[in-house]
């Protein structure tokens, strides 16, 4: 049986609805030998995680995914709201309780707990009523501190004002839609130093969502993002087409950056499976060679 890798998937510790330590039996199960679990925001669910792999015999990458600002079309004001596409940048192989992480994860924190409230009331004034009491209570069943719109698009569901998540987004919760309310993001650079600071690799998660059609605008904002110190591109993805995965394998090639490749999986907030995009088990391994060359050179580097 052919192998696979599967080297993006979401947990309950932030807006999966899996376990973390369900994970490796779920792949194990699709001919899945290597994950990477790569929560929102936070390492919350890396150890639990961790120790259900090694049970189950399942290579286990520690991960992360950090939203991050894209910043303003060229020749546009910094504070104009509008839509500036979506660049998520996740770490491979980063160590869990890193402090420049964890800062991470608690800025993050604090911005989701200043925007979350105020959807809930964007959400009232259309006359939907739910509270943000029951957006927290749902997230503390489900064990997260990292509450994000799928978490009320869920009460949204429960309650009967929408029948799915997609249909939450598309009627209240996407960019643009009555109820979105934006929330601070990350400066790439601060994003790309923290996941270097826990030892890890930086790759940039479904490029297709930067939302740049335009060729030549594209592969500008991956070569800012090297300059910043992007390790690699996600080049399988759910969201990618066949041609969008070639598309960036050649990027990734001819500016010499590491490819990365999963499914994105949510458990059943998403209709993607664990596993789906049948990465070739040769990218789990020239990740992990990377990784390891680099921290034996950073080792190296402390000791002299
Ligand atoms: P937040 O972190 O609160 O900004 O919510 C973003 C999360 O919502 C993403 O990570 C996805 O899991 C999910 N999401 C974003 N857009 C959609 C959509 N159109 N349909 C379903 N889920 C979505
Ligand atoms: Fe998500
Ligand atoms: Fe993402
Ligand atoms: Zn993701």
């Amino acid at each position: 049986m052919m192998m696979f890798c599967d080297l993006h998937m979401h947990s309950t510790a932030s807006d999966g609805t899996t376990l973390p330590e369900e994970l490796p039996i779920i792949a194990k199960a699709a001919g899945v030998a290597a994950i990477a679990l790569t929560d929102h925001d936070t390492t919350d669910g890396l150890p639990s995680c961790a120790e259900a792999c090694a049970r189950v015999g399942v290579q286990f990458v520690p991960g992360i995914e950090v939203s991050t600002d894209p910043g303003p079309p060229p020749g546009e004001p910094a504070d104009l709201p509008v839509r500036r596409g979506t660049q998520h940048i996740l770490g491979l192989f980063v160590r869990h309780d890193d402090p420049k992480l964890l800062q991470v994860r608690n800025r993050m924190q604090q911005a989701r707990d200043s925007r979350n409230p105020a959807i809930v009331a964007k959400l009232n004034e259309l006359g939907v009523n739910i509270t943000y009491e029951e957006v927290e209570r749902l997230a503390a069943v489900q064990g997260t501190q990292i509450i994000g719109r799928p978490h009320i698009a869920q009460v949204l569901i429960d309650k009967g004002y929408v029948k799915s998540v997609q249909d939450a987004f598309a009627r209240y919760l996407r960019q643009g839609a009555p109820a979105y309310v934006r929330r601070d993001r990350l400066p790439p650079k601060d994003a790309l130093d923290a996941i270097h600071h826990a030892g890890g690799l930086a790759i940039l998660a479904h490029p297709v969502q930067l939302g740049l059609a335009d060729p030549a605008a594209l592969e500008h904002r991956i070569l800012r993002l090297k300059e910043l110190g992007l390790d690699g591109l996600e080049t399988r993805h759910a969201d990618h087409t066949a041609a969008d995965a070639a598309r960036f394998e050649a990027l990734a090639a001819k500016h010499h950056l590491l490819t990365g490749g999963g499914s994105d999986f949510h458990g059943s907030r998403k209709p993607v499976d664990l596993g789906s995009q049948h990465v070739p088990m040769a990218v789990y391994e020239r990740l992990h060679a990377a990784w390891q060359n680099r921290s034996s050179r950073s080792q190296f580097a402390s000791l002299s």
